[in-house]
């Protein structure tokens, strides 16, 4: 075609669209960025589902961007109106809200370099379009499905590769009379590009996070406007990054194969193309394999689990950040007072292959964030859990604030702190015995197996006297153990088990059991001073009954 046909084509086509690339460039001034200062963003597809995937990704950009000084901006990819899904777009944003990665700029706040939700710029893309038409760099197909579908078996029964390409790129020579025609006819069509690439020829991908990956050059004639008139992904995220200055890509690794496909689209539009930084997916092992995280399969891949299940925010970021840079859990361990994003982050540390998602690992970082937290934050912060979750429980606490922080405060703040709770749930389960309500009722106090040896703990509550140091009140125990028949000391018994029905421990378990209904619990002294000589003493009384 010559340039007037193909001018004539590009208004055919798109009658409406006037304005050409220099005037949307002219709306999108550029960043004023200083040396290092990167430019992310996160481009999630509204489906309806936020998975841990997602959040990682959205907290990628906005470490790399915090840490750089940059900006970190959200667009909204719904391009795909089939996947789209109503109310997807406030779960995003409430998700990013509660997680407090919040962007600063894009879809759900605005910013200089919007609209930040792609149908809503389906004129812009047109402009880049028209204009790819008018160079002879685009061109319009009609071919049905069915047609598309004989090439496909065609070429899966040779071993080809699939696509639109080469000789099977029968519309891109169509004169200006032929399209004229289809168009007359409401003929169904999509705008592809003319693949300039060759398939003897190789790209190489500079990943900042995998290193140099070589890959195929495209020979694909991709869609770059679908027949619903909107571009596809591939093509709509290439103009964006460039108006919209992104300066490092980072998304999953399921992209790479299309790299070719992206750099050849920025080519054609004559754009300099971003940094890429792709991550590997996170996965689990089964029977001895290794498979991605599964949306049918594991509940934690979903973001919603983790504030069911009561593990803390700050807990899940720390937990990605452990995923994200190997070196950061060692890091985190030896600095207690610090918060991760003292932490500098680099793609050099990121893991390249698959990432296991480690639930031991997570709990462990669990326990360690609570360890580190004071009672008051670890009361406040669970009471808004119980508040959503769990009124009974909320009703208790409320009730008893000061029993509760002073039972959260015991072993606290030594050198070791307690670790027994990883979840905003073991709350409950660490302090129920502190509360009647749940004490009494407790499917565990039926089936409490008594001691044998009732008589000492009745000797017990008569000696238990609430305003003892601890001191005092283990001496006291220790000569209960001597006039009873058991040892003061483990040392004294282990020289001698047969003299003895017991020692000092096994009278402090014995009490533990009574009072806990547990085997295990922290400091007792602590736990009975908190809970009071009559409620012990009616806990002893009711334990022989
Ligand atoms: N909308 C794409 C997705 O949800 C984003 C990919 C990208 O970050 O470029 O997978």
């Amino acid at each position: 075609m010559s340039t007037e046909e193909r001018e004539e084509l590009a208004n055919l086509l798109l009658p409406d669209i006037k304005e050409t690339p220099i005037d949307i460039e002219k709306r999108y001034p550029k960043r004023i960025l200083k040396e290092g200062e990167k430019v992310t963003r996160f481009a999630p597809s509204p489906t309806g589902f936020m998975h841990i995937g997602n959040l990682e990704s959205a907290f990628l950009d906005y470490i790399f961007a915090s840490q750089s000084k940059g900006v970190f901006y959200v667009r909204v990819e719904d391009t795909d109106r089939e996947r789209f899904v109503e109310g997807a777009e406030k779960l995003i944003c409430d998700t990013l809200n509660e997680y407090g990665i919040m962007p600063e700029e894009g879809a759900f706040n605005g910013g200089k370099y919007g609209p930040y939700i792609q149908s809503e710029r389906r004129e812009i893309y047109q402009v880049y379009i028209k204009d790819l038409l008018k160079k002879g760099l685009a061109y319009p197909c009609f071919m049905t499905k069915e047609e598309l579908d004989d090439i496909r078996e065609g070429q899966e029964l040779r071993k080809e590769a699939l696509g639109v390409y080469g000789h099977y790129a029968v519309d891109r020579d169509l004169s200006l009379e032929e399209v004229k025609k289809h168009i007359s006819n409401n003929d169904d069509y999509v705008i592809r590009i003319k693949s300039p690439g060759d398939i003897n020829k190789q790209v190489v991908l500079h990943d900042l996070i995998k290193g140099d990956i070589t890959l195929p050059e495209n020979i694909i004639d991709e869609v770059i406007m679908k027949k619903d008139r909107l571009p596809t992904y591939h093509f709509a995220h290439i103009v964006d990054d460039f108006l919209m200055q992104t300066t490092v890509v980072i998304r999953g690794d399921e992209w790479v194969p299309s790299y070719p496909k992206h750099l050849q689209l920025s080519q054609i539009l004559g754009f300099k193309t971003p940094k890429y930084a792709h991550y590997a997916p996170l996965t689990k092992k089964e029977n001895g394999n290794t498979r991605k995280l599964s949306k049918r399969k594991d509940p934690e891949f979903s973001v919603g689990y983790y504030a069911e299940e009561g593990i803390p925010v700050e807990a899940v970021k720390l937990f990605l950040a452990t995923i994200i840079n190997t070196n950061f859990e060692e890091w985190y361990l030896q600095n207690s007072d610090k918060s991760y994003m003292d932490f500098q982050f680099s793609f050099k540390k990121m893991p390249t292959g698959g990432t296991l998602f480690d639930t031991e690992k997570l709990n462990n970082i669990c326990r360690t964030y609570f360890s580190r937290l004071t009672a008051e934050e670890i009361y406040n912060d669970s009471l808004k859990y119980y508040r959503k979750y769990d009124e009974e429980f909320f009703d208790i606490m409320s009730k008893n604030k000061d029993r509760l922080i002073a039972f959260l405060n015991i072993e606290r703040n030594g050198k070791r702190p307690r670790k027994d709770i990883a979840t905003y749930k073991d709350v409950k389960i660490e302090a129920s015995y502190m509360f009647d309500e749940l004490f009494y009722n407790s499917e565990t106090y039926s089936q409490i197996e008594k001691e044998n040896d009732l008589d000492i703990l009745n000797k017990y509550v008569d000696i238990y006297n609430e305003k003892d140091s601890q001191e005092e009140w283990y001496q006291k125990i220790q000569q209960l153990a001597e006039s009873n028949g058991y040892a003061k000391t483990t040392k004294e018994y282990k020289e001698n088990p047969n003299s003895y029905k017991g020692h000092i421990g096994t009278i402090c378990e014995m009490i533990r059991h009574a009072v806990t209904g547990r085997k295990e619990t922290p400091n007792l002294y602590d736990i009975l001073k908190i809970l009071g000589t009559s409620e012990i003493k009616m806990r002893i009384e009711l334990y022989q009954k």
